[in-house]
């Protein structure tokens, strides 16, 4: 058996969103069809690529890059241990954009235009944050391999800085309309990312961060708890199973609307004229229905909020109707809220254990007689409980 090609970020992103799509692109090598903004952020980060290069400081690698590796402390050609300075003024920023700019993709004159125009302010505006607060990176575009037990990954990275403490900052540019910290922090990318540079610096990563460049925002979180990298792994895993085992099922969703390969694709085949209209009217209905459903739900749930303030008002459970008695129920939920007192915990040498901080994790701790009881006091006083109300109908019940 072959040995299975490397996944790339986009590459298990397009397998996890639909197997089959990921065949065209990736084993049948079928190409896509131009898109501007596609462009547009290669544009953006080849510029960015091109100023930012000459104040790389290489750092230490765990894997030899022989003659061509420098660490810090040999980079000082005239004796100076300062960073390189950004050197570059606005006119040669300007020039590199009109340079490097490409058409490809873009529908009409009118879109392009605009793509350029944003692309420039976009870059001058950037350009003035860099004199301002010059990075210090250690490397840009650059292409990282590792093995990740067992799994081979890689990944084009745009940025890595180096931290005032001496660790690392990945660092991801954006060009998209919006992006929220939210982003960042769901970001499997980053993720992928984070364990790209471990894998190939001594350095620790002390950040992640998405940065929009549109706002000037870097959205900044810190490195992956070990329990969510292992949880990557195994989805990871899955893609890669999946793709050696030749499993490439359409898997429609709103990929679809931007999938170059619906004439290839069996979920696009017509249905027999002879079925048509049948099948159209079944779909009209279930949308029918789906509507209802939600009319309906939305009815329920006002119906439950008046039958609880009345059962609040009058001070019961239990309320008679004319067929059934409606009981209400109550279901409780504990949640511990542990960030205040994140340092702690960490120092404790708990992060492990924690997971994510569910009530269930948290409880286990709690109940650990070997933790100090005064954390365990400190962790207990940031839970709090919720309390949700249900009804049920007792049907066998005569009313009254
Ligand atoms: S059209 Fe949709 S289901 Fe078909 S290959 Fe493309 S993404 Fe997959």
């Amino acid at each position: 058996m072959s040995s299975p090609a490397p996944l790339s970020y986009s590459s298990y992103h397009t397998y996890s969103e639909c197997p089959l799509r990921w065949k065209f692109l990736y084993r049948d090598r079928l190409p896509e069809t131009p898109r501007g903004y596609f462009t547009f952020g290669r544009v953006v980060h080849s510029v960015l690529e091109e100023i930012i290069r000459p104040l790389v400081v290489p750092t230490a690698r765990r894997v030899s890059l022989g003659d061509a590796q420098r660490t810090l402390d040999e980079w000082h050609p005239s004796g100076s241990t300062h960073s390189p300075h950004l050197e570059i003024t606005r006119e040669q920023l300007l020039e590199a954009y009109d340079r490097i700019w490409s058409s490809e993709g873009y529908t009409t004159p009118e879109e392009e235009a605009r793509y350029r125009t944003l692309g420039r302010d976009l870059l001058l505006r950037y350009y003035e944050r860099l004199v301002r607060e010059q990075p210090h990176p250690v490397s840009v575009e650059e292409h990282l391999e590792a093995r990740w037990d067992g799994i081979p990954i890689h990944g084009y990275i745009d940025r890595i800085d180096r931290t005032p403490d001496g660790g690392l900052e990945i660092m991801d540019y954006k060009t998209s309309r919006e992006l929220s910290g939210e982003d960042a922090r769901q970001s499997e990318q980053l993720s992928i990312y984070q364990v790209l540079v471990e894998s190939n610096y001594t350095e620790p990563v002390e950040g992640l961060t998405l940065y929009h460049l549109r706002s000037l925002t870097p959205h900044r979180v810190p490195p992956r708890p070990r329990t969510a990298l292992l949880a990557l792994h195994d989805r990871l895993g899955s893609v890669q199973d999946g793709i050696r085992a030749e499993a490439f099922e359409p898997t429609p969703g709103r990929q679809c609307s931007r999938c170059d390969f619906q004439s290839r694709c069996p979920e696009f085949r017509p249905v027999p004229t002879s079925d048509e209209p049948r099948l159209r009217e079944l779909v009209d209905r279930f949308e029918t229905l789906r509507h209802d459903e939600r009319r309906l739900e939305e009815e329920l749930r006002k119906t439950a909020e008046e039958l609880h303030r009345a059962a609040e008002g009058f001070g019961v459970h239990r309320i008679p109707g004319t067929r059934s008695v409606a009981i209400r129920r109550r279901e409780e939920t504990w949640q511990y809220s542990l960030n205040g007192i994140r340092p702690e915990v960490d120092a404790a040498g708990l992060d492990e254990r924690l997971g994510k901080g569910t009530p269930e994790e948290v409880r286990r701790v709690l109940r650990d007689a070997s933790v100090d009881p005064e954390l365990r006091r400190r962790m207990a006083e940031t839970g709090s409980r919720r309390v949700k109300w249900y009804w049920e109908l007792d049907e066998g019940t005569p009313s009254g």
